[in-house]
């Protein structure tokens, strides 16, 4: 089969507000170009062999020149790859999608475009203010505040600017634009609006009018990626903000792990306006099991599974060997309620245990050394190791952000949290700064033991609501 292209929009920042579609492009993909402003987190729904490659674009700093990632883009889809070209927002908004897409032509590639929400709309929305209203406005205009030298002219090349202006790209010509309107006729109290890092838990607005609006984003020092919104509309921000008003919101906060359990505390706490993010990705590497070692299992007395995985991996091979879950012991152990569940929801019920026994044979995957003994009575189904594919975007992440808290789900979570800081190369003082959160006493008594020492008792109480789960 050819290959294929598709231009997807990841939306503003809050990973909830991808497409169906474009997630659906994300979990066919095989490779995907991702710029800055696209959200990281959203590259977990591709495959595990996907290859993610980052078009980082900098205001001032091009990692990845366009022509560079023209070239790369039509090279993977000439090679018969189905390729994802992730660009923030929406893809045909000041998101160069017409001179991709017409690359891709001229080389007689198929593609496809799939929208995504805009920046203007969604920051304008999460600060509180629609942008267009009965009372207030009734037009609204998308522009560049970029003033490379073909835009300069096109910037304000129509008299009719409408009742709400978005400015893209227009912090760095904050002031400038602003004389541009008031010049223009614009009454120089109207209202305006910026808004840094719109929709995610690192969301900043700050007000002011034509006049002062330029002062009040250097006082408070607001950077790329910014929205500026002009008109009445920005007084509405007074009524109906609401984002800003969530419960967690700005709260920095990692989350060792990023597995389904982690991934969906981390979607938790974005849903709650905080930053987080889950990491190190983990990437599980399933072991083929041999009929010598299903016949150990089918003659033990007592058969202990030490995660989800575990289930289902040793269940896929007793049917590829002509078995079914009747070859199973009778007596059935879990480690963790997930693994009690997992086996429950294909009807086998199982006691859950803390220690496994000496007899027991245990199948799964075992993090640290365990003592030789023990070891004879383990069947591995997988390895888990960090994927490396998100090495770049962790640290990018963890240098960005300043973080407070991480949270601890489980007791492997800590040993992977570390894990990922030491070969990332990250010294231990991190441990002393960062605060921490739990789930359950054993994983506090764990983290302690690792050096973690100050509790965040705000984190702490959330977690007890158990809404996250
Ligand atoms: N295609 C994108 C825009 C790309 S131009 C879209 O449809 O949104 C890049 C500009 O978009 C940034 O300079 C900034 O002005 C704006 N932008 C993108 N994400 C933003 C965010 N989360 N908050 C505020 N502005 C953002």
């Amino acid at each position: 089969m050819g290959g294929f292209v598709s231009f997807v929009g990841a939306g503003p920042g809050d990973v909830g507000l991808l497409t169906e579609k474009g997630r659906q492009c994300l979990e066919k993909a095989e490779v995907v170009l991702y710029d800055r402003l696209a959200n990281p987190r959203l590259l977990r729904y591709t495959k595990a062999n996907c290859q993610l490659i980052y078009c980082g674009k900098l205001p001032d700093r091009h990692v990845m020149r366009q022509e560079k990632i023209n070239d790369t883009l039509i090279e993977m889809a000439l090679a018969g790859k189905r390729v994802v070209r992730l660009k923030g927002g929406d893809p045909s908004v000041f998101g160069r999608v017409g001179e991709e897409a017409e690359a891709a032509r001229n080389e007689g590639i198929a593609y496809e475009i799939v929208p995504g929400v805009t920046s203007s709309i969604a920051a304008a929305s999460y600060a509180g203010m629609p942008v267009t209203h009965r009372d207030y406005s009734a037009s609204f205009t998308l522009r560049t505040g970029h003033a490379c030298q073909e835009n300069e002219l096109k910037t304000h090349s129509d008299d009719e600017l409408g009742d709400t202006i978005a400015y893209y790209m227009g912090v760095k010509n904050l002031y400038h634009h602003c004389q541009v309107l008031i010049n223009k006729g614009f009454p120089p109290e109207t209202k305006v609006a910026v808004i840094e890092w719109a929709t995610t838990g690192k969301q900043r607005t700050v007000e002011g009018t034509l006049l002062t609006i330029s002062d009040e984003v250097k006082a408070n020092n607001i950077q790329n990626p910014a929205m500026t919104i002009i008109g009445d509309v920005v007084a509405l921000r007074q009524k109906l903000v609401w984002y800003e008003e969530k419960r967690m919101f700005g709260k920095r906060l990692l989350i060792a792990k990023a597995s389904a359990e982690e991934s969906k505390l981390e979607r938790y706490f974005l849903n709650e306006g905080g930053e987080a993010y889950a990491f190190p990705t983990l990437k599980t590497e399933k072991k083929s099991i041999s009929s010598h070692e299903l016949k150990q299992i089918r003659l033990a007395e007592k058969l202990v599974f030490l995660s989800p995985e575990s289930v289902t991996i040793l269940i896929e091979s007793l049917l590829a060997h002509g078995y079914d879950i009747r070859d199973l012991p009778r007596q059935v152990y879990s480690l963790s309620e997930k693994t009690k569940k997992a086996l429950l929801s294909i009807g086998i019920r199982s006691e859950k245990i803390t220690e496994p026994s000496h007899e027991m044979i245990k199948v799964g995957y075992v993090n640290k050394p365990i003592s030789a003994e023990n070891n004879s009575k383990l069947i591995t189904t997988h390895h888990l190791q960090i994927d490396d594919r998100f090495e770049v975007i962790d640290k990018r992440l963890l240098n960005e952000e300043t973080w407070e808290t991480v949270v601890f789900p489980s007791q492997s979570s800590v040993d992977w949290f570390l894990a990922a800081l030491k070969s990332y190369g990250y010294r231990d003082n991190w441990i002393k700064t960062i605060s921490f959160a739990y789930i359950g006493q054993r994983v506090k008594a764990y983290a302690e033991e690792k050096g973690f020492t100050k509790i965040d008792e705000e984190v702490q109480r959330e977690l007890a609501l158990g809404y996250w789960k």
